[in-house]
């Protein structure tokens, strides 16, 4: 099996996506800010299932961070086939109630950082007519959202261009895939200063370990997009088949039970 590159690994989705991929014995570089939960990650991963593993510990949301990076792997002689865009952060609370750097964060994150890790690595994926790219994008991906906009907004950004990625990509071998997650079991909530769970996000919370196998499953079977979980793809539905007025209306109500 080749290498794997999974970003946000030393927790929640990312964790699990990393699990997922050792088991089907791909080599892993995992990357986060705090390494030593990456290291007793690669270091329990690596002693079960007798795979490589990299650890790269880096703030991706800086260019220089995500210039080291693909000098490490290229010094290593690593070309990743799988990468992973799963890292990423959100704020909760009205748009004034978040101040622009963290906002920049978000973009630098969630957007930037995912954009040119792509940059870096289809074209030697296509060149081998072999890849998978799998972006974590979400139910938000797929709505705007009061209360979590931005968030929202960055991963409407995930979304469109996984999709059009995909199409662009279908006939060269290499399929890029959005996973669509709805309220998760991580530490994601407790990052993004939501203080309560609300009634839709205690129905509909899910496994992160869930969550990635069915990533992980979509993006080897080519999918464009997973929506995970029957409550979500209501939601989804919804979306289209409601009035966007009263669909906002609703995910304010949603939103606002959760901050
Ligand atoms: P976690 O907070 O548990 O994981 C986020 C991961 O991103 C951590 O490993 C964190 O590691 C890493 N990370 C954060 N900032 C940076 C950075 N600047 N550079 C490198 N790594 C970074 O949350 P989840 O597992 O839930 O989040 C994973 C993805 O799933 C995100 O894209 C999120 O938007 C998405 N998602 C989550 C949902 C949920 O309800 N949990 C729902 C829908 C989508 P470290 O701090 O060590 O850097």
């Amino acid at each position: 099996m080749g290498w794997a590159l999974i970003t946000g690994a030393s927790s929640g989705i990312g964790a699990e996506i990393a699990k997922s991929l050792a088991q089907r014995r791909y080599h892993l570089i995992l990357v986060a800010r705090r390494e030593q939960r990456l290291q007793e990650l690669a270091d329990s991963l690596s002693a079960q299932f007798g795979i490589s593993t990299q650890v790269i510990a880096a703030d991706i949301s800086q260019p220089a961070a995500r210039q080291q990076l693909k000098a490490t792997l290229k010094e290593l002689g690593i070309t990743p086939e799988f990468l992973v865009n799963n890292a990423g952060i959100g704020h909760v609370g009205q748009f004034e109630q978040t101040d622009m750097t963290d906002y920049q964060r978000t973009i630098d994150l969630n957007c930037t950082a995912l954009t040119a890790l792509i940059a870096d690595y289809l074209p030697a994926m296509q060149q081998n007519r072999q890849g998978y790219i799998l972006n974590i994008s979400s139910v938000s991906g797929l709505m705007p959202g009061p209360n979590l906009a931005l968030y929202h907004a960055s991963k409407n950004f995930v979304q469109a261009l996984s999709e059009a990625l995909w199409q662009e990509n279908k006939a060269k071998g290499v399929v890029v895939t959005a996973s669509c997650p709805g309220p998760t079991e991580s530490e994601f909530h407790q990052h993004a200063g939501s203080e309560k769970i609300g009634v839709f996000n205690r129905i509909a919370l899910m496994s992160a370990r869930k969550v990635a196998e069915q990533a992980v499953d979509a993006t080897l079977k080519g999918k464009r997009r997973v929506v995970h979980g029957w409550l979500n793809r209501i939601m989804v539905a919804n979306e289209v088949l409601l009035p966007r007025r009263i669909f906002l209306a609703i995910t304010a109500l949603v939103m606002s039970s959760s901050t």
